[in-house]
């Protein structure tokens, strides 16, 4: 059985709030340092609007968590998450198996890759969505696996010259550090996947 979206919204919701002042660093280092701010105050936000969210079906609360997003965070994540989750929320039946997790998640990928003009290894967030959603997608993918794949993924990040974003703006510089939005996206992973294995 699907564990209940309340479960999912607050850890996820804790852990990136927890994260904030790691993700801040992180973009200090190839960005403006403000996307732990930015994803912090963009769930605050979501959770200021808890209850009205947690009384919708799963696909309206999932576009409410979107455009809560796109409203509460500024810069190129807002954005780029709240069509994440809006796009999960188009795509998710009520009641969703790993299957359409996987086929929703697909969705969410290249509607992210359009709205960020970006392909995969150009050091973002999809070097990370991108390979969990083609992961999930083989089907028998236990939950150690997606947990290792994010957070290999997002160290992979680490070599690669920024194509795209903020970080671009600094070349051969971007060498070397973490994307930030890449982490931001492995501990939401991380969070749903603690979750669903029952050790959040
Ligand atoms: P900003 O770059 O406007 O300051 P944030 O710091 O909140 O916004 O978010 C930066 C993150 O957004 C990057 O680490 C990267 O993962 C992601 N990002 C930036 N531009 C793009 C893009 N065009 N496509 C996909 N992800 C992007
Ligand atoms: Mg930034």
């Amino acid at each position: 059985m699907a564990p209940p979206l309340d479960t999912l919204l607050d850890m996820v919701a804790a852990r990136i709030i927890a994260a904030a002042d790691e993700l801040t660093a992180l973009d200090s280092a190839i960005g403006d340092a403000d996307h732990g701010l930015n994803m912090k105050r963009g769930f605050e936000a979501v959770l200021a609007e808890r209850a009205a969210i947690l009384a919708k079906p799963l696909g309206e609360a999932l576009k409410t968590v979107g455009m809560t997003l796109v409203m509460k965070v500024g810069g190129a994540s807002g954005p780029l998450y709240g069509t994440l989750f809006m796009t999960l929320g188009k795509e998710l039946p009520e009641e969703p198996a790993v299957a359409d997790l996987a086929r929703a998640l697909h969705a969410a990928v290249d509607a992210l890759k359009a709205r960020g003009k970006a392909d995969f290894d150009n050091k973002t967030m999809l070097d990370v969505l991108g390979p969990v959603a083609t992961h999930l997608g083989h089907g028998g993918a236990s939950l150690a696996s997606v947990r290792a794949l994010a957070a290999e993924r997002a160290q992979a990040t680490v070599p690669m010259k920024a194509i795209k974003g903020r970080a671009s703006f600094l070349g051969d510089r971007s060498i070397g550090h973490m994307d930030p939005g890449a982490r931001s996206s492995q501990i939401m992973i991380e969070a749903v996947c603690d979750v669903l294995e029952g050790r959040a």
